[in-house]
């Protein structure tokens, strides 16, 4: 289907997970594309990988959220018919380290606040600025169930994702008088790179996250993600929380056991 011809997409951490799921999703519905990440090289195997899927433009600017004016060089760079921002995904985002608020390393802090809370700020700021003139936009943030209930040794990475519930809630009254529609998608588990990145690249530690479960797959979130971008403008979806059958919420897992 084509739903989205000619609307632009900025999807920010579209170089892995569930950035890349929904910058293939925003593809096959031949919407313009704007994909943000740091690592460049990626970004260019994206790029390609999705140029088969669309007819639509694909403009891909390395990027780091957690530096604002890095943000405002990178949008304002933006070409020219790339500038209006029909719908922002802000979807980068991590967490470093899994340890009790004592034992936690402060730069670990530093980044996972600078990413997930800071850096969508950045870029919600600049791209926001330009829809409220337009009076039309979509902005789907990338929650977590981190954001609805916090779990053990995850504080600070829960922390930042009840500022992403409470930034997304703030956005939308404060644009309560326009059309532009603000959402907030909160998966569960996923399996990503994401526990690579929190576990410094132990991949064993990364794996036992999702065994004996079946978790999410990046594709699930991305088709939450575009069904709230395709319903009819009068309508918002407000929040949507989705988790593996076997995950009720943080903290409550049941996962098979090997023999
Ligand atoms: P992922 O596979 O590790 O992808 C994270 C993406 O964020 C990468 O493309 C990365 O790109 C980008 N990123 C990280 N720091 C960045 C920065 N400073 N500037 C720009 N881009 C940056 O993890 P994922 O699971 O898809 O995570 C995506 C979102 O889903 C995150 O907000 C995460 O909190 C959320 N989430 C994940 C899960 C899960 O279980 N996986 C569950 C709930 C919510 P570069 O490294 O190239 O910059």
């Amino acid at each position: 289907m084509n739903r989205l011809n000619n609307k632009t997409v900025l999807i920010t951490g579209a170089t892995s997970g569930i950035g890349k799921s929904c910058a293939r999703y925003f593809a096959s519905e031949g919407a313009n594309l704007v994909l943000f990440a740091r690592r460049e090289h990626l970004l260019d195997e994206v790029k390609n990988e999705l140029k088969k899927l669309t007819e639509g433009d694909i403009y891909t600017s390395p990027c780091d959220i957690t530096n604002y004016k890095n943000v405002q060089q990178v949008v304002s760079a933006l070409p020219e018919q790339l500038k209006k921002v029909d719908i922002l995904v802000n979807n980068a985002g991590l967490a470093k380290g899994l340890e009790p608020i004592a034992d936690g390393l402060p730069e670990n802090w530093d980044v996972t606040i600078d990413t997930n809370v800071k850096g969508l700020l950045y870029v919600t700021k600049e791209i926001v600025k330009g829809m409220t003139e337009r009076n039309s936009g979509h902005v789907i943030n990338i929650g977590s169930t981190a954001g609805h209930d916090v779990y053990p040794n995850g504080g600070v990475y829960c922390a930042t994702k009840y500022a992403v519930k409470a930034i997304t809630q703030t956005l939308r009254i404060e644009l309560v008088a326009t059309s532009i529609r603000v959402t907030t998608i909160d998966p569960g588990l996923v399996e990503t790179n994401f526990s690579n990145v929190r576990f410094n690249g132990d991949s064993e530690r990364a794996k036992n996250v999702y065994k004996g479960i079946t978790p999410l797959t990046p594709d699930d979130v991305a088709d939450a993600v575009l069904y709230a971008a395709t319903r009819p403008p009068h309508v918002s979806i407000n929040e949507v929380i989705l988790t593996p059958v076997n995950q009720a919420n943080s903290n409550f897992v049941h996962k098979v056991k090997a023999d």
